[in-house]
């Protein structure tokens, strides 16, 4: 049936990859959010941790409670905490992201009410992704706050909105200076170290001039970094696998599919495979967008992708009921399968279904 291969030696390899791009001074800060990126967060963060990563981020609460239920005991930030979920974030020790006045004085309260010890804290600006964040033009009032007893401030952060693109690339260059002005009013205001952090897996490779004090990385830890030349430096961790579950003889003129999506121009032999939208496989995929790999050789979705199956044209294909396939990982990188689903890597790994079987390679 299907499986998500989900290799742990690749995962060191690309670790160790990311390691030699910082410097040693440098902390790496594990990127776990979207179970991983699809795979299964728990073994990755396991697996990150043995390999000594020194804090792990998810995106929400549950995600990061879910990891300290399973036993992880290293730092863990939350990116994007919500209002009501901020109790039960500290009742987990885990770190919050303050990105608005609004969580601030939430967790500020929080500490007052319940005289927790010093709520570990890191603080984002937007300078220019405008997405989340403090406004840098307050970042004095910001950080002075966070100087508070109630507060430990451990970092403060921006995100690239295109640390991919070719330099020099104009948003970029302007979020640089920006967050080079914060870190300079904010060094003025805080008592003790601060780490300063501004890149994404992406940037660690090409902006490595900006690595300041920490980096944080989650799709290169995967294998992929956005660029083919940042990419063949990597392995990809996952791995996509199905069987063929019947193979069925079509007519010329016959049609495949919900909707007629595809006519037979030809006898063919049409393949089902046990994968669909709720294993990952877009809609968008179909119609003869993507690839999978049967055999050595490489063939179409046919028609228009189901639920839980989409059909391939087998028709030159030496196959049989019951082969494997993949969808991506090897044969097939999920870059250009997700490049020519019209979508990027992240999308891709991050949507394969809960219902698809982890498969664990130590
Ligand atoms: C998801 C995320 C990252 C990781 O980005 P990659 O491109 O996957 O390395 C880093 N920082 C923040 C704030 C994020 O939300």
């Amino acid at each position: 049936m299907n499986k998500l291969h989900i290799y742990l030696s690749h995962l060191e390899h690309n670790f160790t990859v990311l390691k030699g791009l910082i410097k040693p001074s440098t902390s790496l800060i594990g990127v776990v959010k979207a179970s991983a990126y699809g795979t299964d967060a728990v073994s990755i963060a396991l697996c990150l941790e043995a390999l000594g990563i020194d804090r792990l981020a998810v995106a929400y609460t549950a995600e990061g409670v879910a990891l300290k239920k399973a036993g992880i005991k290293c730092p863990i930030m939350v990116f994007y905490p919500q209002h009501e979920s901020l109790e039960t974030l500290l009742e987990y020790n885990l770190e919050p992201v303050a990105y608005s006045v609004r969580i601030l004085n939430k967790l500020q309260s929080l500490a007052v009410d319940n005289t927790l010890k010093p709520i570990p804290l890191h603080l984002k600006f937007n300078t220019g992704l405008n997405r989340l964040g403090f406004a840098s033009s307050i970042v004095e009032e910001i950080v002075s706050k966070s100087q508070s007893d109630y507060f430990n401030l451990i970092s403060i952060y921006s995100h690239l909105a295109a640390s991919e693109e070719q330099r020099p690339s104009q948003i970029c260059e302007t979020q640089i200076e920006k967050f080079l002005e914060l870190k300079r009013k904010s060094k003025k205001i805080v008592s003790k170290t601060v780490a300063f952090h501004l890149l994404n897996s992406s940037g660690i490779f090409n902006y490595s001039e900006h690595q300041h004090d920490a980096v944080r990385s989650g799709i290169a830890l995967y294998g992929f970094a956005n660029h083919p030349e940042w990419d063949a430096m990597l392995k990809p961790v996952s791995q996509l696998t199905s069987t063929i579950l019947q193979i069925v003889s079509v007519k010329k003129g016959e049609t495949v599919g919900y909707n007629s999506g595809w006519v037979a121009q030809h006898d063919a032999q049409i393949a089902t495979l046990p994968l669909g939208h709720a294993d990952g496989i877009s809609r968008q995929f179909g119609l003869g967008k993507i690839q999978v790999s049967i055999n050595g050789k490489k063939a179409s979705i046919v028609g228009n992708v189901c639920m839980d199956m989409c059909m391939i044209d087998v028709t030159k294909i030496d196959c049989h009921e019951g082969d494997e396939v993949e969808l991506f990982g090897f044969k097939n990188s999920a870059e250009k399968v997700a490049k020519s689903g019209d979508t990027i890597s992240y999308e891709l790994l991050s949507n394969v279904g809960q219902r698809v079987e982890r498969i664990i390679h130590r």
